[in-house]
């Protein structure tokens, strides 16, 4: 992703969209609420108001730069639309999202849809966990 892509997905270059879409890039965490960058985007130094990152984030969205998690028990998460299909898991105490694709899953998924005459055409599973106790 650079300012190429920026202009391909037929947004203008703007300072605040390329600061966020950094931000994305360079974060550890691939899951991020607005107000994450947000505050990430302000220990780095940057000025980027948050209704700024709002406003960048559902313009990626609609440009397909970004994919919007709305999780339940959190505000909605943003993560680059750059990886192929994958599950989530969601820990319910901490907010952490878990990444996870099991072909098992997956097939089973097709199996169920076609026994029930249908093509899957797409899905989104999300697993609610909680720490395990020791
Ligand atoms: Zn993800």
């Amino acid at each position: 992703m650079d300012n190429h892509d920026l202009r391909k997905a037929g947004l203008k270059v703007t300072l605040p969209r390329v600061k966020i879409l950094q931000q994305l890039e360079a974060s550890e965490e691939r899951h991020m609420s607005a107000e994450d960058i947000y505050k990430a985007l302000m220990e780095a130094g940057e000025d980027v108001g948050l209704a700024t990152v709002y406003r960048v984030l559902t313009q990626f969205e609609q440009a397909g730069i970004v994919m919007r998690h709305n999780f339940e028990g959190g505000s909605a998460v943003f993560e680059l639309a750059d990886e192929g299909h994958h599950d989530h898991m969601v820990c319910l105490e901490t907010g952490q999202v878990v990444e996870f694709l099991d072909p098992e899953i997956e097939k089973r998924q097709k199996l169920i849809a076609d026994e029930h005459g249908f093509e899957l055409m797409d899905h989104s599973l999300v697993l609610y966990v909680k720490p395990k106790k020791k």
